[in-house]
């Protein structure tokens, strides 16, 4: 099988982040794979193992993206792919993300392309979808179970907490929501071997774009943290002065009634 997972290098939410001049210092902040490509690695990494065939994953990035590509090459995926931007484009939105994969894959054979639910830095959930489009494959999202029968897909998806089950065919592009399994740390051996696994590095003349090609439809406009709760206040004495006391603070403080 012709696996490719695309990955997305992001920066760790659980850890500080520094806002300045709208945008995030990237210096201060901690670079992972994006969590939910974590699973599309994993079940490519599974299927190759039971169908055969070979697993590529694909991200576009500055060259900084080289470790996270390498991280997935120690998970057990045998081929990377950086498409550089980083001398041609300063900014992009999920349009300039799935148009540029769009073009890597039209030469490509393709059986499934993995990609994650959503980013967790900018979480549009569109990269998937609408690369699926430009290729003119069928997308199935948050899949929570996957089994395949030759060209025939069985897929479980997450449909807000309840169960939805389709049956499909290849070549598909589907997106991972957690629990779709448990993506293994990579080991020692897989790190050693990782290293002198093949990483190719591709810039937009590589894929016959020009920067006007895949300019961003969306402007950010601005970039903020949320702002810092404030503690709670407890009310006392009676319930009567309580609610009275809570209403003016509703009128006068809080203005919502
Ligand atoms: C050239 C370029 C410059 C950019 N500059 C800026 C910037 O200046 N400021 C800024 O805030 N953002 C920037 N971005 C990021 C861009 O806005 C988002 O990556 C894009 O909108 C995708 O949305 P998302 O991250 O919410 O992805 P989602 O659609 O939520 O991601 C879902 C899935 O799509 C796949 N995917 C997403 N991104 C990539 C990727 N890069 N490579 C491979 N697979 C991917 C992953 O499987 C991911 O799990 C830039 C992107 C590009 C390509």
């Amino acid at each position: 099988m012709n696996l490719f997972v695309i990955l997305k290098r992001t920066f760790d939410t659980e850890e500080k982040i520094v806002i300045q001049d709208g945008k995030i210092v990237e210096e201060s902040a901690e670079f992972i794979i994006n969590p939910y490509d974590d699973y599309a690695v994993e079940e490519a990494v599974q299927l190759r193992d039971k169908h055969g065939g070979e697993v590529t994953v694909v991200t576009i990035g500055e060259e900084e993206a080289a470790k996270e590509l390498r991280t997935a090459l120690a998970m057990g995926a045998d081929k990377a792919v950086l498409i550089n931007t980083e001398d041609d484009l300063e900014d992009g939105d999920a349009y300039t993300t799935a148009k540029i994969l769009s073009e890597y894959f039209k030469d490509k054979e393709v059986d499934l392309i993995l990609a994650g639910n959503v980013a967790i830095d900018e979480g549009s959930g569109q990269v998937g979808p609408r690369l699926a489009e430009f290729i003119g494959i069928p997308y199935i999202t948050t899949i929570t179970n996957l089994e395949i029968e030759g060209t025939q897909a069985t897929i479980n998806r997450d449909v807000e907490g309840d169960e939805e089950i389709i049956e499909t065919s290849l070549p598909l592009l589907i997106t991972a929501q957690q629990g779709l399994n448990e993506p293994r740390y990579p080991s020692l051996p897989g790190i050693m071997k990782a290293k002198k696994k093949p990483l190719e590095e591709l810039e937009l003349d590589d894929l016959d774009l020009e920067e006007e090609d895949v300019e961003a439809k969306t402007k950010t406009i601005e970039v903020y943290l949320p702002l810092e709760k404030q503690a709670g206040r407890v009310l006392e004495g009676e319930v009567s002065v309580q609610v009275n006391e809570l209403v003016s603070l509703l009128q006068k403080e809080a203005k919502v009634i």
